[in-house]
């Protein structure tokens, strides 16, 4: 049975006058089950951050049978975990700087990943171009291919030359010796659905996750060692107390601002690194990921084929503030197009853009960090910071990759510090019901409909369905809407279900939608559809 005890009057008489006057409100009714256990349960561990590290940890701690809270103030993966490249690689650019450990350890988690997770991880074969003719610089790079699948203990296939291929005709200047192609992984669905499977199958009374909540405020209380949080939703209809006996802060780029809020002082920092990709119409002979060496810096950049679409980038490059990375700017456009104009063959223009992505890399490093390096070089390990004084822990750096034996080791260490689960078999994984399917105009296939995404896997906005739950809003120009917003009276339809049938809400949300959609894609592209 949990441990719980009888929810403050504040609370229980806030939550039913909130369901009272919402429950009209069906993203809200959906909700009201979860904040009444939010309110209720003390939770053993309360995890900051649903990205791809704090759904792993919620994912790994579930199991082991503790009582767990998962709170994300946006939608779950709504950060960078959202806009990656969506490889489960072993880390090949970091033998640049012979980071051998990296590489090692990135490969033993691919490995993993590939192994356990067959249907979300699949192995992928990557084309290496490189930048010159010269045949000394294709056996060198041939030669790091092989050391490469050696640190990854032979269990890919081996890299090999191919002389000719069919993607060769998307290249500006065609390799005169080919290319050479090694095996990593990618992710077969999307990197925002990968975040939200290890979320879905932990559900119960006393396994919560809730995304679109804001803790407001947080104390610790060191008579009876918990923690107090205020949590709102996001939404505006309500607000509860909620108790826990660990702390995790896996909150991304948001890290070392969420320390502070708590009075939290870590011996590392954030320091961000910003990677936009453009989203272009896929040719049909793009078949394999394209991996092109850029002069600058040493650098890479990948033309990734992903459904109807071929993802050209990333960007690397180093920003000071958070809010300054989560969005697209005209000078990234163009920094891609540039690249784009000088490597691939076909002339690509701003009309060309079907889609934006862009994230923050967080990069641990130490407080006292001054220097001003280039992001890849510096090292992309993440660190754990335990508080010694209350019972905290904040994760810094983490990628896809090593997701796995990040929570593991998180997952461990806490273990060590608050004892073994008290109900360690009360967590069997919630079975999914079969999906619900529709179609959305220009998606190839089915998607999982709106209904269906709201009742199980905590939609609650257009964008949380159209970017996170499916990819339109990443396959289909102007994130749905299409390119003269010829897909409206489809968003529409979409914003009623959410409503739950009330034309002035769904004509709201319509609106708001449409905005986002003219700031974050029309004025960046400054093209007038
Ligand atoms: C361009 C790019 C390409 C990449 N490609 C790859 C790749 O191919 N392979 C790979 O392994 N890695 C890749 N990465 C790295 C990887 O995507 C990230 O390191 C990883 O997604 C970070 O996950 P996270 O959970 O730490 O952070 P995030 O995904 O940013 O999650 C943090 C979450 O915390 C929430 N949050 C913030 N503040 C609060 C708060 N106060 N309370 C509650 N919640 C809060 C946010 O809403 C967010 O959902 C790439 C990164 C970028 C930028």
């Amino acid at each position: 049975m949990p441990d719980t005890q009888p929810p403050s009057n504040r609370n229980d008489m806030r939550l039913a006058l909130e369901a009272d006057r919402h429950d009209a409100n069906r993203v809200s009714a959906l909700r009201s089950p979860a904040w009444e256990k939010v309110s209720r349960t003390l939770f053993d561990v309360a995890i900051l951050g649903g990205g791809v590290s704090g759904a792993c940890i919620y994912h790994h701690l579930s199991r082991r049978g503790y009582r767990v809270l998962l709170l994300d103030k946006g939608d779950f993966a709504c950060g960078t975990s959202q806009a990656s490249g969506m490889t489960i690689w072993g880390g090949l650019l970091y033998l640049r700087n012979l980071d051998l450990r990296s590489v090692v350890r990135l490969s033993k988690d691919r490995e993993g990943l590939a192994r356990d997770m067959p249907a979300w991880v699949r192995p992928q074969s990557f084309r290496f171009v490189p930048s010159s003719d010269s045949v000394w610089r294709e056996r060198l790079v041939h030669a790091a291919l092989y050391l490469y699948w050696g640190l990854g203990l032979f269990r890919r296939r081996r890299p090999r030359r191919e002389p000719l291929f069919e993607e060769a005709a998307l290249l500006a200047h065609p390799p005169v010796r080919g290319s050479l192609v090694l095996e990593e992984a990618t992710l077969s669905a999307s990197d925002s659905r990968f975040v939200l499977q290890w979320i879905v199958c932990h559900q119960s009374e006393e396994d919560v996750p809730l995304n679109h909540a804001v803790v407001e405020e947080g104390r610790f209380d060191p008579r009876d060692r918990l923690w107090y949080l205020e949590v709102g939703d996001a939404f505006g209809h309500r607000s509860v107390t909620t108790r826990a006996r660990f702390l995790v802060n896996a909150t991304g780029a948001w890290t070392d601002r969420v320390n502070e809020q708590f009075g939290i002082r870590a011996p590392y920092k954030h320091i961000f690194s910003k990677g936009v990709y453009l989203g272009l119409d896929r040719p049909d002979n793009h078949r394999d990921p394209l991996v092109l060496e850029v002069e600058e810096h040493r650098d890479i950049i990948t033309l990734m084929p992903w459904g109807p679409v071929s993802l050209w980038g990333p960007t690397e490059a180093t920003v000071r503030r958070a809010e300054d990375g989560f969005a697209v700017t005209p000078e990234d456009v163009d920094l891609l197009l540039g690249m784009a104009r000088r490597k691939l063959r076909r002339s690509i223009t701003k009309r060309d853009v079907v889609s934006l992505r862009c994230g923050l890399r967080p990069l641990a490093v130490n407080r006292d960090f001054g220097g001003a390096r280039y992001p890849l070089d510096l090292s992309r390990a993440y660190r754990l910071w335990e508080d010694p004084g209350v019972p905290w822990t904040a994760v810094y750096g983490g990628k896809l990759t090593n997701c796995g034996s990040l929570a593991r080791e998180i997952t461990a260490r806490i273990a060590r510090r608050i004892g073994p689960a008290r109900s360690p078999d009360c967590d069997a994984p919630r079975i999914l019901p079969e999906p619900e399917w529709d179609h959305y105009p220009g998606i190839p296939g089915r998607v999982p409909s709106l209904d269906w995404c709201m009742r199980h896997e905590y939609c609650c906005t257009l964008e949380d369905y159209l970017r996170r739950r499916t990819n339109i809003s990443q396959w289909i120009p102007r994130e749905g809407l299409g390119r003269a917003g010829e897909n409206r009276s489809r968003v529409r339809q979409l914003a009623l279900v959410l409503s739950g049938g009330s034309d002035a809400e769904a004509d709201r949300a319509l609106g708001a939608y449409e905005a986002g959609v003219r700031r974050r894609f029309d004025d960046v592209l400054g093209v007038v559809q």
